[in-house]
């Protein structure tokens, strides 16, 4: 499961407004209209102050603010109205980005003076675009800026691109402008890579708790044995490959006696420890290839791969003397505890089915000839 960069801001909103998750959306985007409608306006604002400073005409600054709110109010009527969801962009960010360029090349053709200001709030617009944008989008908007400025500079139409002997004050507003130019560049930049580290810290903490899950089905939280779910699949893996004619393998059960009385003697808590205990000395016997699984209450079963009979007899006879030798006083005095195993090697003709069902019969004659010891299948 992955998690896209929207929705994290989107989980916020929703919590934050209370609102449903289609309304929340599109209030998001209409906010991300709203933050461009914002620069439009610093933009405006900058203009209008040349247009005080007699550097460009004031109707050029309402054709310029007029556009700015077009871009403002058509885009956010469409993402609250308009069922865009469905689309390839449904953010609408080539539309958007085309617009903004479009209003930039005639800002630059009605006020060739401040060409390099409205050249450099393209940079704005494709930094915005860098959130998230297709390459042909990107290539697009990247011609028409091209085309539409490269008209503009051939064309001898205009008196002077650039401000010819600026006043104190006209150098003073180029400087802020640009100043807010970079700013604005540089904050889009910076939301860019904050999205994205969000975004990264998120999805690895879902990894992570994935792992966690796998791992918590994978394994019993009584005794860390695998889960039967777990054991399973690694017994038919290995049957597959004894058919192959691979490496011969056995299946061993073992099952605690008597644990029962254990439990009703000694109680239950002390019944999990022998369990816990049981498990370690199984495992202290095993060599890295083998793997052992709980399969049922006081039943465990294990895969002994690369062991054939007698080898595997020999290993779960060892576990038998660890069990029933070990000392058990310390969980509670006075009690012992034993096991009793059966062992089946994998055949070729083997089904899942059919070695545990031979090395249960194996067990089962383990506790009917009197418990505490092993048979093989
Ligand atoms: P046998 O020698 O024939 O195997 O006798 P037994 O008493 O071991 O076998 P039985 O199947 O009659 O009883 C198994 C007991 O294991 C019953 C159940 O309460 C206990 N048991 C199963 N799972 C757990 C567990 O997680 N913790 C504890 N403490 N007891 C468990
Ligand atoms: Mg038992
Ligand atoms: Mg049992």
């Amino acid at each position: 499961m992955q998690i896209g960069l929207d929705e994290i801001w989107l989980e916020k909103l929703q919590r934050r407004t209370g609102l449903d998750r289609d309304k929340s959306r599109r209030l998001y985007r209409v906010i991300l209209v709203g933050a461009i409608g914002l620069s439009y306006l610093i933009d405006t604002i900058m203009y209008g102050l040349f247009a005080l400073a007699g550097t460009i005409e004031g109707w050029v600054v309402g054709v310029y603010g007029a556009v700015g709110l077009g871009h403002l109010v058509l885009f956010s009527l469409i993402h609250w109205f308009a069922d865009v969801e469905r689309r390839p962009d449904p953010q609408l960010v080539a539309w958007q980005m085309g617009y903004a360029v479009l209003a930039q090349i005639l800002g630059a053709a009605l006020a060739p003076q401040l060409a390099p200001l409205f050249i450099g709030t393209v940079s704005i617009v494709f930094a915005f675009g860098s959130l998230r944008i297709e390459l042909r989008a990107a290539l697009l908007s990247w011609l028409v800026a091209f085309i539409g400025f490269g008209i503009i500079l051939m064309v001898p139409a205009h008196p002077a691109l650039g401000i010819v002997n600026p006043s104190r004050l006209e150098l003073l507003l180029l400087t802020v402008s640009f100043a807010l130019i970079a700013l604005r560049t540089t904050m889009l930049g910076y939301y860019g890579s904050a999205m994205r580290m969000r975004l990264y810290k998120v999805n690895w903490a879902l990894g992570q708790a994935k792992n966690d899950a796998e791992q918590l089905a994978a394994s019993d939280p009584l005794t860390g044995a695998l889960s039967r779910r777990a054991i399973v699949p690694l017994i038919e893996k290995s049957l597959k490959r004894n058919a192959r004619g691979g490496i011969p393998s056995c299946v061993a059960m073992i099952d605690l006696d008597w644990f029962k009385s254990i439990n009703d003697r000694f109680g239950h808590m002390a019944g999990d420890k022998v369990l816990r205990r049981v498990v370690d000395c199984i495992r202290q016997c095993l060599r890295t290839s083998d793997v052992v699984g709980r399969y049922g209450g006081e039943e465990f079963v294990l895969l002994l791969q690369g062991a054939d009979e007698l080898s595997g007899a020999r290993l779960v006879e060892r576990v038998r003397g660890t069990v029933s030798s070990a000392d058990w006083s310390e969980i509670a005095p006075g009690l012992k505890v034993s096991v009793s195993c059966g062992i089946a090697s994998i055949r070729i003709t083997d089904t899942l089915d059919s070695v545990l069902t031979r090395a249960d019969q194996a067990l089962y004659e383990a506790k009917r000839g009197g418990r505490d010891q092993l048979r093989v299948a």
